[in-house]
């Protein structure tokens, strides 16, 4: 996954229909690729963000004499086709003569955009940039993502349109529980997730409801993938008899049952309930084929 900034400012070489289509020729040297992420940084609106998407395909062409008249490098030109484009409702501007975007350029830690590449029609960013970007939009209330029930994400969506819905559902997720996992009560930051109870693979309509979510550690959310544990409404931890693993033991020990029940305020108790649906699946299938073999 690559992230570029693409810059839209009043120009007549090139036909760019924002929010459909971005042109540039192979002079920038840059390789834009199908289901790569964009962000508009909209020269004529004060020097602002303006929206983000994904690169749906890469078409290529000749250059008309025009191009090829601006300079003589031009050898392809490529039109990248946008989907899943959301615009901000409002831009956000990083404009170094603005006070709103001198604070954005702040928070951004951004002394000078000519300092980070930006200078280039199609400078590539790197996600943590990218992602502080989306977040201050977020936090602004810049995302307005329609078209869909309250915690639905369609597959047709791709990253960059789903992660405001999953930042929400994230942050909620593991606030809640303090960042602690709920099985094994590590804080470890980078080891804890917010885990989905019904598999957002499969279950469409609550990839985003913080009500379908848990805080757990690679390690046990791993285990629960697997079903070879599952979580009850009343905060018993089921753990499938197979297990002897020490480590595995020493996890599933940590936290007593009405710890964990009161850590699991705000999940929905159906989808807790699944997970022991399944768990009990798994030992069932497990139980019969020890018997027919
Ligand atoms: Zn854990």
């Amino acid at each position: 996954m690559a992230y570029w900034l693409f810059k839209i400012s009043e120009q007549d070489l090139y036909p760019d229909k924002p929010g459909i289509s971005y042109v540039f020729d192979n002079t920038h040297s840059v390789r834009v690729k199908k289901g790569d992420t964009f962000l508009y940084l909209d020269k004529a609106r004060g020097y602002s963000f303006t929206a983000t998407g994904t690169v749906g395909r890469i078409a290529e062409r000749k250059p008309t004499l025009k191009e090829s008249e601006r300079t003589r490098k031009i050898r392809v030109v490529y039109t990248a086709h946008l989907a899943d484009v959301i615009w901000f409702s409002s831009p956000l501007s990083i404009s170094p003569t603005k006070i709103e975007g001198k604070r954005v350029r702040a928070q951004l830690g951004i002394r000078d955009v000519n300092l980070l590449g930006w200078s280039q029609s199609i400078p590539s960013l790197n996600e943590e940039m990218y992602s502080s970007i989306i977040d201050i939009a977020e936090l602004k209330g810049l995302f307005r993502v329609e078209g869909s029930s309250r915690f639905s994400i369609p597959d047709t969506w791709g990253r960059a349109k789903s992660r405001p819905a999953m930042t929400g559902f994230s942050a909620l997720v593991l606030g809640r529980s303090l960042y602690s996992c709920i099985v094994c009560g590590t804080q470890q930051p980078g080891l804890v997730d917010a885990a989905h109870l019904s598999p957002y693979a499969t279950d469409i309509e609550n990839r985003a409801n913080p009500a379908n979510g848990i805080c757990l550690c690679k390690y046990c959310h791993r285990a629960l993938d697997l079903r070879l544990i599952a979580i009850s409404p009343s905060g018993e931890l089921l753990v499938s008899p197979e297990i002897k693993d020490p480590v595995a033991e020493f996890h599933f020990a940590q936290i007593d049952a009405g710890t964990r029940r009161r850590l699991l305020l705000g999940v929905d108790p159906a989808f807790l309930e699944l997970t022991v649906k399944w768990h009990n699946e798994y030992l069932y299938s497990k139980a019969t084929s020890r018997t027919s073999s």
